[in-house]
């Protein structure tokens, strides 16, 4: 038996298309000035099955203490 996905990592995403989990392949999609929107596809349909922002070169706001009100 043959695998179709040699040495991919992927993580799995459910998919509306297949009815269940499956491995999607991660796409840049867009580059926007706080961060990069990533397209996720589903490796069975080749739908997209979602997306997210991964920010770069901006550090994640730091959690202030609330002093007072
Ligand atoms: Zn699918």
């Amino acid at each position: 038996m043959e695998q179709s996905f040699d040495q991919f990592n992927a993580a799995l995403l459910y998919c509306n298309q297949c009815r269940r989990a499956m491995p999607v392949r991660e796409r840049l999609l867009l580059v926007l000035p706080d961060g990069e929107l990533y397209d996720y596809t589903c490796q069975g349909c080749n739908s997209s099955v979602g997306s997210k922002t991964e920010r770069v070169g901006l550090k994640p706001p730091a959690a202030k203490p609330r002093l007072g009100g």
